[in-house]
């Protein structure tokens, strides 16, 4: 049943309510998200298909994942792979609805010959730069073909003869005949088939002549009974073409709502770009940790939880504008923060030696697992007598205000006892490369009895129980709000970030990581949220760091 009540949240649920008032649309409400498999998915994608999604689930709807596959040129099976497991990995569910434009190649092709029995539609042999050249401008009409007047006997006869594979790729094109005047340009007589000699990912080599996007868009959704085709604001002036194809077809008329696509800080969302990126080297391919794809954004360790709710958090709008990454940061900080189990790593590390803890001696300590999930529980951490901190924790000439480990200072070990420096160790260059301390055997578990309080805690692990990873640090990919807004000459690439990517080896990680799996997870404290890397193995681990605790970039930009 449709809910006819559901409140109105944006302008779309606005419209959709409305149409449900009226019964335009008999109280159906069917949405659907149609990419184009020429890369993956971007976090642009994901806004435009949990709305869609959205919409169907909560007015009790249908949402179909639809290919458009026009292009043979350009498209791929890989990339067709990875949107269904994008799409998935974010929550959307089609059921059975998955489509593909090429699905609809016969009825495309027989409603075109339709439409040349019609008088709508001929066959044009312009070059391409004729018919760019024939199109006017804005301020300009354009001019009519002279092949515009063909009979509908010489256009059924040469369109035949286009899918029959007679002439060569660019030779004639089909184009709708509608208004060379229209102020409209996407109405001056827009092309509808092209010849392209090209195998399709699926149809093969049935085909050689292709629907333009234009041509093929509004009639799928037609096919598929959709009833909102919400898309982005770039359509809105194609949407009179749209309607006029479907009105001259006479068939069932969805209707079209634009909204504005994400646009987001320090970041890229166009394919184009995001393909150079890759092909160039720039990154190491599209699920590198540091690219805005679905894909990338996993591997870091970004949940669909974090996505959705900054989905919800940006709404949709009429106008375009570019939201802050902050504000995903924020969302990506919050749900791990909730859901992230805590775990010790040193990550660049430097040597504690406990003199007088026995040698040989383990223990092992009990440390909570997510302070903000109590039913995530405890676990053990062990302890003896060599320990790892980070080298940041400990100066041996500290200033004012520094409260970590430095000679004669006592500072707690989280979780474990309060320790205090008496000594430290240099390598010949002056470098401290070991720190002795005590420590208090009445502190364990962090708190003194006598009620002494230390104004440092620091984290640490067992030299000789640590697990030994490699690292990998992120930062954004750009150094430049609107890495598109460059300077003539001058690339977007030339505002990549040179430290966007660092890589620590020699971490030294507390043994419950071992057990850690791509995707799942982990705050190491104070040092941020990081998951598993698929490169890993047992045999090398590798975590990547998903996000910092802290917002520093907004600390810098304070500091400035
Ligand atoms: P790009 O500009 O990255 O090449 P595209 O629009 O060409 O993207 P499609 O595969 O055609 O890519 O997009 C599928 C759907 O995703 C379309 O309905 C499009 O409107 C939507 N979409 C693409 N980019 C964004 C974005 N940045 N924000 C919101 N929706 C987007
Ligand atoms: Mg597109």
């Amino acid at each position: 049943m449709t809910r006819l009540d559901t409140p109105a949240t944006d302008f779309i649920r606005e419209i959709i309510n409305e149409h449900n008032r009226t019964g335009r649309f008999g109280g159906r409400v069917h949405t659907r998200f149609p990419p184009e498999p020429n890369g993956y998915l971007h976090i642009g994608h994901a806004k435009s298909i949990l709305l869609n999604y959205g919409i169907a689930r909560d007015y009790n709807g249908k949402f179909n994942l639809r290919f458009d596959d026009t292009n043979p040129t350009k498209e791929e099976q890989e990339y067709v792979d990875s949107i269904i497991e994008d799409v998935r990995w974010l929550g959307a569910d089609w059921e059975d609805r998955l489509f593909y434009a090429s699905d609809y190649f016969d009825q495309l092709y027989e409603w075109a010959v339709q439409l040349i029995k019609d008088g709508k539609a001929y066959v044009d042999d312009l070059s391409p730069e004729e018919i760019r050249a024939y199109r006017g401008t804005l301020t300009e009409p354009g001019r009519e073909s002279p092949y515009r007047n063909r009979s509908v006997e010489e256009n059924l006869d040469l369109f035949e003869r286009m899918k029959n594979g007679e002439f060569p790729n660019g030779a004639r094109v089909l184009r709708a005949k509608i208004d060379m005047a229209s102020p409209n340009l996407n109405l001056r007589d827009p092309v509808m088939y092209r010849i392209l000699h090209a195998s399709h990912h699926r149809t093969g080599d049935k085909w050689c002549i292709y629907p333009m996007y234009d041509w093929a868009h509004g009639q799928c959704d037609s096919i598929e009974g959709i009833t909102h085709s919400i898309c982005t604001l770039e359509f809105e002036n194609h949407r009179p073409l749209y309607d006029w194809f479907l009105d001259q077809l006479g068939i069932f008329h969805p209707q079209q709502i634009e909204f504005a696509r994400l646009n987001l800080s320090y970041t890229v969302l166009s394919k184009r770009r995001l393909i150079q990126l890759v092909e160039q080297g720039h990154v190491n391919g599209w699920d590198d940790p540091r690219m805005p794809t679905l894909s990338g954004l996993r591997r870091r360790g970004v949940t669909p939880e974090a996505i959705q709710n900054f989905a919800a958090a940006i709404g949709v709008a009429k106008t375009n504008s570019t939201i802050d990454l902050a504000l995903f940061e924020y969302h990506i900080r919050q749900d791990l923060n909730a859901r992230a189990t805590r775990r010790m790593a040193v990550l660049n590390p430097l040597k504690v030696v406990i003199t007088n803890y026995p040698e040989g001696q383990t223990e092992e300590l009990e440390a909570i697992n997510n302070p903000e999930d109590e039913s995530a529980g405890t676990r053990m951490v062990p302890f003896s007598r060599e320990l790892y901190i980070e080298q940041d924790d400990f100066m041996e000439d500290p200033p004012r205000k520094y409260f970590r480990l430095s000679p004669g200072r006592e500072v707690r070990l989280r979780y474990g006892y309060f320790i205090t420096c008496t000594d430290v160790v240099k390598d010949e260059d002056g470098n401290v490369i070991e720190v002795h301390c005590t420590y208090d055997p009445a502190t364990r578990g962090g708190y003194a009895p006598d009620g002494r309080k230390v104004r440092g805690t620091i984290h640490w692990v067992s030299a000789q129980h640590a697990i030994d990873a490699e690292v990998r640090l992120y930062d954004r990919l750009f150094t430049k709000e609107n890495p598109l807004d460059v300077a003539e000459g001058e690339d977007f690439t030339d505002y990549l970030n040179p430290h966007s990517l660092q890589v620590l080896t020699g971490c030294k990680l507390e043994p419950a990581l071992a057990q850690a799996v791509p995707g799942e997870p982990y705050q190491f404290e104070r040092k941020g949220y990081f998951t598993l890397d698929p490169d890993s193995t047992p045999e090398h681990l590798v975590f990547n760091r998903t996000i910092t605790l802290r917002d520093t970039w907004a600390k810098m930009q304070k500091r400035r």
